[in-house]
Parts: C-alpha cells; structure tokens; sequence
C-alpha cells in the first residue's frame, strides 16, 4: 500500500447547519443523501492512503431526510459491520434505551434517528486488544466529508455526538463532566452530548455521571415535548 502525504492533525471543528423541516427541497435531498450512502459505501480512501488494510463500512442506509436528530457516534464496531446495520451491538441496545428514558418509543434509535459516525469502516481492535482502536486523525481528516454532506443534507435539529471523540470533533476538547448534561445552540440547533454507550467506558460507573446523563436525556426529553429553545434554557426536569 503506498503512503500518501498527511492530511492536518488537528481539524476545524465540525460545522453545526441550521436545521431545515422535511419539505424543504426535499426530492432533492433525498436523491443527493442516497447517492451520499453509495458513494460511502464503494469508499477506499483509507486503503489507499495505507491507514486500513481494508474498508468495510456500514451498507445499511444511516437515516432519512426529515430524521429530526443525528447520533454521531466515532466508528463503526465489528458487529455493525457484519449485519450491516449501524449501531448494532450492545452500545446501539444501551442507546436506544437511553432515547426510551427521553420518551421515544422502543427501536427509535433504528427507526427515526439517523445514525452518523466520525469515519465509516471498522478501525478494528486497538493494539491491546481491550476494545475498538480510535480512528487515526488521518483516517478523520479523510472522512470527516462524509458527515459534513450529511449534516448539510439532513439539517436535523438535534445532534447527539455520543463519546470523547465525537464531542470534541464538535466543541473540542472537554472533560466529559464538563459537557455531559450542557446543550449548545448552534445556528438553531441543539447540541447534546452523550457518553458513548460501549460497555468498555467505565464513565458510568460513577453515580454522579449517572446523574449527568440522566439530565441529559432530561434536555432532550424537553426538546421532544416542548421544542428546542426550552431545551437550551436550561428547562430541565
Ligand atoms: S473510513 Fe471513511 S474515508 Fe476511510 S475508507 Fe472508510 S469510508 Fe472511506
């Protein structure tokens, strides 16, 4: 595999659009986001580039025109890949109870949110073997258009970054106890970050983060019943 110069290490944070309601041009959208998924799904960049030994995104569709809130989560793991489906091992499980505890209905995370990720193949297991490697910032800088198009197409009005790697990709770097719990309004959109759901993370171990995402889900419990603004000022239950 021949090694290509490097892309920057350090990127821009990623742009929040402001949101857009589902008629809005929609037949083009939607023509655009499919050829989006096909276009992700032929994607051999990384190969090229020498920073995977193969690529292997996830086929399934991540989402629709008109899904009102994004999960962005940081790669694919092994399972999503094999069923083809994203977030489908336990982590997808845990979060879509965690949209249950904020009033959506049981399988939403699959049925009307649409799932987005920092890069699309599976990075495969770090060199420890004690969980999934993080995509190199190499490997981010070459996908990082990927969400970019998304985000430009879907204009959802909430975007979850779940995980270290997703959050900063969005406000840089945080302390998860900083952020966890906080909404940020970007271009009338809402930003809430979520600790990743992986059983790996031991961040939820302690009851005082329990706490912070229980208030969490509270702002987007908020957001479903009443609509952003209330979510942002600070309306939580
Ligand atoms: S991680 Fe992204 S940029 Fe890299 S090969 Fe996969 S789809 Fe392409």
């Amino acid at each position: 595999m021949s090694r290509r110069a490097s892309p920057p290490s350090v990127l821009p944070l990623i742009p929040v659009p402001s949101p857009l309601p589902k008629e809005s041009d929609y037949a083009r959208r939607v023509r655009q986001l499919a050829e989006l998924h096909d276009e992700i799904h032929v994607c051999e960049q990384c190969v090229a580039a020498g920073y995977l030994p193969q690529a292997n995104t996830v086929g399934a569709t991540r989402g629709r025109i008109g899904d009102a809130v994004m999960v962005v989560g940081q790669a694919p793991g092994h399972l999503s890949v094999e069923r083809g489906i994203p977030f489908a091992g336990p982590g997808g499980v845990i979060l879509d109870r965690w949209l249950q505890q904020a009033g959506f209905a049981p399988g939403a995370l699959h049925r009307e949110v649409y799932l987005s990720a920092l890069t699309r193949c599976d990075p495969g297991k770090n060199p420890r073997g004690t969980g999934d490697r993080k995509p190199s910032p190499p490997e981010l800088a070459l996908c990082r258009q990927y969400l970019l198009r998304e985000l430009e197409l879907v204009r959802p009005q909430v975007i979850l970054p779940v995980g270290g790697m997703a959050i900063a990709a969005f406000l840089g770097p945080q302390r998860l106890e900083d952020v966890i719990g906080e909404a940020f309004e970007r271009n009338g959109a809402l930003l809430l970050p979520l600790p990743h759901p992986s059983g790996v993370s031991r961040w939820l171990n302690d009851p005082a983060h329990q706490q912070l995402l229980a208030r969490a889900l509270g702002r987007l419990a908020v957001w479903r019943i009443s609509g952003q603004s209330q979510a942002s000022d600070g309306a939580v239950p």
